[in-house]
């Protein structure tokens, strides 16, 4: 049987939190037999090192030449303490050193030359902010080895190969399957542990690109499918999905089991648990794919599985996404003219943006959208150079963004058939005095959205939960 596990940042955080993790990964390789682990980088709260790797380069791209070198000082630290503790210097404890002073000297000198430059590139932010996994993969593995398991750290530049889209690039499967095969298998048939670096991936000519942010979890889904895995195991700090952000509502619940579609919606609308893009490659070979506790393992955590019993209830789980904008296009001449929502979207799509939820009403008066707050000005100037001609005649009154705002998603595929569940959404909202100020519908009829004033995102998700 063979199994990818991810572990997430806070799961690799801390010298004692690789050593649960090490505990896991020894017991389910036994229990396995071939057992691939992907691991992001490591990311004790409150400081990530993804974060402080992209806060050198920003920073350095800004003209300052100093918090970059205190942020390499801070990531010594970081690794160093790990290593100190888990590596005893008659093993690799010396060697591991070594290559974690040459990723950050590495470090430090690029973001020099960001600072020199002035400019920092998306290929740049990749290369700089992958760093963190690289370093994380090798700490662990040869932990591993110390402990008598056999464990190869390897890059996934050396597995997967994606597009040039930097920052969020899409892996091309025919190569990476082949690669996968190539280097993985032989390793699994050995019986050696790959520990392989979450997030990262590189282009047709191997420069690195990454995946997201939080894009480990899909690499662990790309492997899964790759190497035809049974399952794909994603061990994070939280005991599997909740029905809402725990640090938001604190009695959130642990959720048994979701469907593909309803964990999609929640990873789309929000919930950070898992990146949107590892549902994916699961649903579309049939691999189950479990979130669980890797300081709590005993818990059954959440399985994702094709289809799932309805709860009576109807909602499963309610989540938010904060920092938006809705943007509106207004004027009477749109009534039943066609293509405006074509011109709309394309001009969305001109300026590089995606947009999150979309609201019209049936008088075709108006058309509006949800998209990142620091987009709405990219987003309008397209629009305006679009409908420059509508927006003369007025036939296009204005085009208009209303900010901030979050979208609050709930989601539960028994929410089709149990009437009045919008009811009692609007009710507990109503009586919460939370105006909802678009409202959005999948067709599903698996999730409800509702836009609202981005203060009351808290009160809503709170309000709203009770209903579950
Ligand atoms: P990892 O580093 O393990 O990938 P993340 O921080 O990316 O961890 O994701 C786990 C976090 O997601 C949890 O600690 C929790 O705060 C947050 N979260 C948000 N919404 C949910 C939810 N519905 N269920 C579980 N966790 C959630
Ligand atoms: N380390 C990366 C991030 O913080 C990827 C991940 O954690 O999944 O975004
Ligand atoms: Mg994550």
């Amino acid at each position: 049987m063979r199994l990818v596990m991810k572990f997430g940042g806070t799961s690799v955080g801390s010298a004692q939190a690789m050593r649960e993790t090490a505990v896991l990964i020894h017991n389910t390789f036994n229990a396995w037999g071939q057992l691939v682990v992907v691991a992001s980088a490591m990311g004790s709260k409150p400081t990530k090192v993804t974060d402080l790797l992209l806060k050198g380069a920003h920073t350095a791209a800004a003209g300052d030449d100093v918090t970059y070198r205190a942020v390499a000082d801070e990531l010594r630290r970081i690794h160093l303490e790990a290593i100190d503790s888990l590596l005893g210097p008659e093993h690799e404890r010396q060697q591991i050193l070594e290559e974690n002073r040459r990723f950050l000297s590495r470090f430090e000198s690029l973001c020099r030359a960001v600072y020199v430059l002035g400019e920092l590139t998306p290929r740049a932010l990749d290369t700089i902010s992958g760093m963190g996994e690289q370093m994380s993969v090798r700490i662990l593995a040869a932990y591993l080895r110390q402990e008598g398991i056999k464990a190869e750290a390897i890059d996934a530049t050396e597995l997967i190969v994606t597009d040039d889209n930097f920052q969020s690039a899409a892996p091309q499967f025919p190569e990476t399957t082949a690669r996968v095969e190539a280097r993985l298998r032989p390793l699994l048939t050995g019986g050696v542990i790959p520990i392989v670096t979450g997030f990262i991936a590189a282009n047709r000519d191997g420069v690195t690109t990454t995946l997201g942010r939080g894009g480990s979890d899909y690499t662990a889904a790309i492997l899964g499918q790759t190497l035809a895995a049974d399952e794909v195991w994603i061990w994070t700090d939280v005991d599997g999905v909740m029905s809402a952000d725990p640090r938001l509502v604190p009695n959130a619940k642990s959720i048994p089991s979701l469907s593909y579609r309803e964990v999609s919606e929640l990873a789309f609308y929000g919930a950070r648990v898992l990146h949107p893009k590892t549902m994916r490659p699961c649903v579309e070979n049939d691999i189950p794919l479990r979130i669980k506790n890797t300081f709590n393992p005993r818990h059954a955590g959440t399985v994702i599985v094709k289809d799932t019993k309805q709860n009576n209830g109807g909602i499963k789980a309610v989540t938010a996404i904060k920092n938006l904008g809705l943007i509106t296009v207004e004027g009477k001449g749109m009534l039943g003219v066609p293509g405006i929502a074509a011109r709309t979207f394309s001009a969305v799509a001109d300026s590089g943006q995606s947009v999150l939820l979309i609201s019209q009403a049936s008088s075709e008066q108006s058309i509006c959208f949800a998209a990142p707050d620091e987009a709405t000005d990219l987003i309008i100037d397209s629009l305006n150079k679009a409908f420059a001609r509508e927006l003369e005649r007025q036939d296009i009154d204005k085009i208009w963004s209303y900010e901030p705002v979050s979208i609050i998603t709930v989601v539960g595929a028994g929410m089709r058939g149990t009437p009045g569940i919008a009811g009692r959404l609007f009710t507990a909202m109503g009586i919460n005095a939370i105006n909802a100020i678009a409202i959005a519908q999948g067709s599903s009829e698996c999730s409800i959205s509702v836009v609202v004033d981005d203060d009351q995102t808290s009160d809503a998700v709170r309000h709203i939960h009770e209903l579950i």
